[in-house]
């Protein structure tokens, strides 16, 4: 997802300074070293940053925030062409290996009903110390089930959620969430419940102005499957511009094999969709007529695997509900 205009304002007023400073040394830093922890599986994870850009016009301290430039190393999710090659390679695997488990077997699914286990993580019992409502999260149910029906303008997918479990956890030493932190993968281990086909949302504050991040499916359960998803960007939260659930849409695509939009540039295969325009880089709060590549097609700002704001993103398109049943039967179907 993409940026929080109101993350200082909003910290500021609910977060004592030194918290404030510490996220914003972090956030010099980038998370590229942290996330090197992850040597297994580097690939795997999903960050959403912050945009500097858009934070220069819509707050005036962005300066202090996220240093120009500073956004790429804040998103260990562009994946190389490397990395997006050794992924294609494993879902054919995964796909080979399926095809020979099934034959004569069972069918591959056409429709999907996905167990969701919400996790909240709270500092402690107040709402800035994380402590969201119910309410927010069955709102959040109800997003996730209308972009992936496709009842908000966007292609119709497999996919359907169901709520089964709501886990509050208050642990300030995993407040906030760090990603790629010996503490997530404390809290993961900890918390994570089902087998591959269970969606395990966690939810908190987040390290680096982020929004979110996920992993990507794998052919072996891993206790670190799942997506984080900011509070606050639940439906009715405080992230401006990014308060209609969207964020967990988009988190969700990953957990569900999707690349972002304008992975790959302008060249190659993108993002292994063909009905995605190519798009040299992510499109932030809601451009007009964006068009950066040569190839056909505008830059498609209204897929949920952009970055822009939620309010201009509302679909999915068929190739890429295509790409995430066929992901679903290779990696995640029983
Ligand atoms: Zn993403």
């Amino acid at each position: 997802m993409g940026l929080r205009p109101n993350l200082l304002t909003r910290r500021t007023a609910g977060v004592a300074t030194s918290t404030l400073a510490l996220l914003l040394s972090t956030a010099a830093v980038g998370v590229v070293p942290a996330a090197s922890a992850f040597s297994a599986a580097p690939a795997e994870v999903c960050a959403e940053p912050a945009d500097a850009h858009a934070d220069e016009h819509a707050d005036e301290h962005a300066n202090a925030r996220v240093a120009k430039g500073g956004n790429a190393k804040l998103d260990p999710n562009h994946l190389t062409a490397a990395q997006v090659r050794e992924r294609e390679a494993d879902l054919a695997a995964a796909q080979r290996e399926r095809a020979g488990f099934r034959t004569g077997a069972v069918a591959p699914l056409a429709t999907v009903t996905i167990p969701v286990v919400v996790h909240v993580i709270q500092e402690n019992s107040t709402r800035a110390g994380g402590n969201i409502t119910d309410s927010m999260i069955n709102q959040q149910i109800t997003v996730l089930n209308q972009s992936y029906a496709g009842s908000t303008g966007g292609a119709a997918t497999a996919f359907g959620f169901q709520l089964t479990k709501i886990n509050r956890v208050t642990n300030p030493s995993w407040y906030p969430i760090v990603q790629g932190s010996s503490a997530e993968r404390s809290m993961k281990t900890s918390l994570r419940e089902g087998g591959k086909n269970t969606l395990n949302i966690y939810l908190g504050e987040l390290s680096d102005s982020l929004l979110g991040w996920a992993t990507f499916p794998k052919r072996t359960l891993d206790k670190m499957d799942g997506v984080v998803v900011l509070n606050e960007s639940l439906p009715g939260g405080t992230a401006t511009n990014y308060n209609q659930g969207d964020t967990g849409t988009h988190e969700v695509g990953h957990w569900l094999n999707l690349y972002h939009t304008f992975q790959g540039g302008c060249s190659g295969s993108g993002d292994s969709v063909s009905d995605t325009p190519a798009e040299a880089s992510p499109a932030y709060q809601c451009p007009t007529g964006r068009d950066t590549c040569s190839t056909a097609g505008k830059d498609p700002i209204t897929n949920f695997m952009d970055y822009t704001y939620d309010s201009c993103m509302y679909q999915f398109t068929a190739g890429q509900a295509s790409r995430m049943l066929s992901a679903w039967n290779a990696y995640r179907a029983a």
